[in-house]
């Protein structure tokens, strides 16, 4: 049998299961809320065409309208001045988009400590028991915030000093750029940066770091709590908007069980 008719028989038979890590996208989905001096990004919205009416009396179908960088979403490298030289979301190769993941889980950490910051040294930590952060894949960062998705106001956490998120330290975000094999960050938060990034040095150092290296991130995914810390593959399938810096995508798990 061929690897990809063993894997397919396994698909059907449940020995793989398929994990939905991305959040419903509607008009509720929370959107990062910049400083007003700046642009904002656009709420996901849909606007009906025709439903089985007048206007089309046999199909229902509707326009939309989103910010690229809305709910369960894709950062292109050009998404940051660091990477303006850098593939868009459309240039981003099919068969980087297929990777294994590995899973590290600091939602207790998360909980005890909205502003908690993942450092180089957790990462090793996580490494002596697990094994290296594997070659061309992902490192999904599970902080629980995925549980927080139903409302913008627990989802961004903010009080009069700014949003108050979990993420990831500056050298930590420059050595998962420049030194782990990684291909990219996933995170449960509107972005990979934590809340308080826009004061770190450097800031939002995620950003500046991952798409300066011409990786990637992935923001908003949910359902990391059911998913093995080594063994997983993801598919991450954002739109290949032309000139795009990201797009909502589609992202799955394949995991083994039993
Ligand atoms: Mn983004």
């Amino acid at each position: 049998m061929s690897t990809l008719s063993a894997f397919a028989a396994a698909l059907a038979g449940g020995s793989i299961e398929v994990v939905d890590l991305t959040a419903p996208l509607s008009a509720q989905t929370p959107v990062i809320a910049l400083p007003p001096q700046f642009a904002q990004t656009a709420r996901f919205e849909l606007e009906e065409l025709s439903r089985y009416d007048d206007r089309g009396p046999a199909w229902y179908w509707n326009n939309f309208r989103t910010g690229e960088h809305t709910g369960t979403h894709f950062d292109a490298p050009n998404h940051w001045v660091t990477g303006a030289d850098g593939d868009d979301v459309a240039s981003v190769p099919a068969a980087r988009l297929v990777a294994p993941a590995v899973v590290l889980d600091f939602s207790a950490e998360a909980a005890a400590d909205p502003d908690f910051l993942l450092e180089v040294e957790h990462v090793r930590a996580w490494e002596g028991e697990h094994g290296l952060l594997p070659e061309g894949g992902w490192l999904l960062y599970r902080t629980g915030w995925d549980a927080r998705g139903e409302s913008q106001q627990d989802f961004l956490n903010a009080d009069e000093t700014g949003p108050h998120t979990p993420g990831i330290s500056p050298e930590c975000a420059r050595w998962l750029a420049e030194e782990a094999p990684v291909v990219g960050l996933g995170v449960e938060t509107v972005g990979t940066d934590a809340g308080a990034a826009h004061s770190f040095d450097p800031p939002f150092p995620c950003h500046a770091a991952l798409m300066g290296s011409g990786k990637y991130g992935l923001t908003q995914l949910q359902n990391l709590a059911q998913l093995p810390p080594t063994g997983v593959l993801l598919v991450a399938a954002p739109l290949p908007i032309v000139s795009g810096s990201g797009s909502p995508a589609r992202v799955l798990a394949l995991v083994e069980r039993g």
